[in-house]
């Protein structure tokens, strides 16, 4: 008799980009694809805040990021958009987002969450911290003006970041894919001098950013008078 099938495919490392994405730019999206690529994700999963825990109200509501995300990632195979923070109601918290797509997704599958050196150096800030490493692997992409970059932290991290992630970090993102969680890895993007900060100031200043974003993400900004009186 044949033996039994074992567990089912668990399936290859899921990246998970999450952001307030006010608006969703360029940066945002070679991130996405350039993990994709540099770690041998199978998808990369973005994931809009509905309400970013740290920090003030979003320029745009929920809805018109949610939109301004699935209209730049469309037609990419390689990215889809989780909804589930925007339909939440409730402080976006990333250990609950985590704890929802473990139930969702079972404990084998290697979950890859992906952050620019801003949002990584500031980690100890972030509800449970610690128990993050439990539910997904962290991969961390250099941004222009923020440490660290290239393969090696310089010293930036605060002590506690620095003392939880010392034998977590490795290099070869081959290992991402022999367990489900608990790796650090940095990695090269093209450094990308651009925010969404940026990209609302200049529509409030009357200026055009375009090609910091997609066309189609602007011309939505333009339809939905976004950003113009913001403050
Ligand atoms: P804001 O200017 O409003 O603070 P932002 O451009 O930093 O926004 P977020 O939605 O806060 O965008 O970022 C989501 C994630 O994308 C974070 O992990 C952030 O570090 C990363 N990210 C955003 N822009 C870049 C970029 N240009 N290069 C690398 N990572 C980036």
């Amino acid at each position: 008799m044949a033996p039994a099938l074992s567990s089912p495919a668990v399936g290859g490392p899921l990246g998970l980009l999450g952001g307030t994405f006010d608006p969703i730019h360029n940066g945002h999206l070679r991130l996405a694809e350039e993990a994709c690529d540099a770690l041998g994700l199978e998808r990369v999963r973005l994931i809009p805040a509905g309400q970013p825990p740290h920090r003030g109200e979003p320029g745009s509501a929920a809805d018109n990021r949610l939109a301004m995300v699935q209209l730049a990632i469309a037609g990419n195979p390689h990215l889809e958009i989780d909804d589930g923070e925007v339909r939440a109601q409730r402080k976006s918290y990333t250990i609950l987002t985590l704890e929802r797509l473990r139930s969702e997704l079972g404990p084998d599958r290697p979950l890859v969450l992906i952050l620019g050196a801003d949002a990584f150096l500031g980690l100890a800030q972030w509800q449970r911290w610690q128990e993050l490493f439990a539910l997904t692997h962290i991969a961390v992409a250099n941004r222009p003006g923020y440490a660290p970059h290239g393969r090696r932290w310089p010293g930036a991290l605060s002590p506690e970041l620095d003392e939880a992630c010392r034998d977590r970090q490795v290099t070869d993102p081959a290992l991402l894919r022999d367990r489900s969680a608990g790796l650090v890895i940095p990695f090269d993007m093209t450094p990308l001098a651009i925010s969404a900060s940026l990209i609302r100031d200049l529509v409030r200043s009357g200026t055009s950013p375009r090609y910091l974003l997609p066309d189609s993400v602007l011309d939505y900004i333009a339809l939905h008078h976004l950003y113009e009186n913001h403050e």
